[in-house]
């Protein structure tokens, strides 16, 4: 499990059963799902629609075995059902407003009775971003619901009026691989449903999402010019594991990330001139944009682009190569340091 995610989580739950510090322990849950649910922020903006149905662990056991989109669904159809239906005894949110609609979904379900092919069609039907959407607003609701809860609510158990609540909701399969669903949030004490469907639940599944995404990245960058246009080297990128290039449709490198159309301004920039990379550019020195905004790393960034522009992206590859074989690093400016002339100096010395 992510060490920061789990760290978060055993917090949380050693804070929430003292009356003294429950509050602070609902903090630290609230803040570990916004961690969590900015991961998913994060594919949803970076990530090309047919992603979102792709699965690259098909025939795996685990929940690493599903699709993107459908992991989202499934988290918040869970959460949505357990504080709604179950703990707050009101509306759901797929129900509010027109999310089931918007999102396409033709169940009202957990989608736990689903498997294999079945999973990828469902997936197919989605709108992921209506979705997302959905998500968001589960999120949003089941948090002010947490920031209410007092110590005492932690003991609170549920009835077999509120086991009937769900039956009649039709919100769970009568499969019998989700139909157990039932009795198991039912037999909790709420706290018992903040370890599971508001905490736990949400690092597992996540944490499989962030392995199909970056399976999918590396599929990506099979084939494709390993030089970004910015002039770093793919291959030997510290974050190559879940980046899928700058020159593929899974760009999930941090400009891109951050940037409102899911763009690094250094590919819309090389675009709109024209150029291979911003090694083709007479203005590099001067630049600003994107990766090159960084103020200490950007130096090293262009001391790369630069030497691919005197020797070709061939011998960067290879002096990349011989650096990661004479020195331990992980991103490239630890070795070239913050200064361009420095930087190429030190390219040069590595050629073979
Ligand atoms: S961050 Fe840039 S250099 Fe690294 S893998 Fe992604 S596109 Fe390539
Ligand atoms: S102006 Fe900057 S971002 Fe644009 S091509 Fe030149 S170096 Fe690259």
């Amino acid at each position: 499990m992510n060490k920061e995610w789990s760290e978060k989580n055993k917090k949380m739950q050693s804070l929430i059963v003292k009356e003294a510090s429950f509050k602070e322990g609902i903090d630290v849950l609230i803040e570990l799902r916004e961690d969590l649910f900015s991961q998913i922020t994060a594919i949803v903006n970076t990530f090309p629609k047919e992603a979102f149905y792709e699965m690259p662990f098909a025939n795996a056991e685990g929940y690493h075995s599903k699709t993107l989109v459908y992991s989202i669904w499934h988290i918040f159809r869970i959460e949505d059902i357990v504080a709604h239906t179950i703990i707050r005894n009101d509306r759901q949110v797929l129900f509010t407003g027109d999310h089931l609609k918007k999102t396409g979904s033709p169940i009202i379900t957990t989608g736990n009775e689903l498997k294999g092919e079945k999973i990828k069609d469902f997936s197919k039907q989605l709108d992921f971003k209506a979705v997302y959407e959905y998500c968001k607003a589960v999120k949003d609701s089941s948090n002010e619901i947490l920031k209410k809860l007092e110590y005492k609510d932690l003991k609170r158990r549920f009835s077999d009026e509120d086991k009937k609540r769900v039956i009649d909701s039709k919100s769970v399969s009568t499969d019998e691989e989700a139909v157990w669903l039932i009795d198991y949030w039912c037999d909790k004490d709420l706290g018992g449903l903040i370890r599971m469907p508001f905490s736990r639940h949400w690092i597992m599944h996540i944490e499989a999402m962030c392995r199909i995404k970056d399976k999918l990245c590396l599929k990506a960058r099979k084939g494709v010019d390993p030089i970004a246009f910015c002039g770093l080297s793919c291959t030997h990128c510290a974050y190559s594991e879940w980046c899928g290039s700058c020159r593929t449709d899974y760009n999930t490198c941090s400009f891109a990330k951050y940037s409102p159309d899911g763009l690094c301004p250094n590919v819309v920039c090389c675009e709109e001139k024209g150029f291979d990379g911003c090694y083709e550019c007479a203005d590099i020195r001067n630049c600003k944009k994107g990766f090159y905004s960084m103020d200490d790393s950007a130096n090293a960034v262009k001391a790369t682009a630069i030497f691919i522009n005197r020797y070709g992206k061939k011998e960067l590859l290879s002096v990349m190569d011989n650096l990661r074989k004479r020195f331990d690093f992980e991103w490239t400016p630890e070795v070239l340091g913050n200064d361009i002339e420095e930087g190429l100096k030190i390219l040069e010395k590595n050629r073979d």
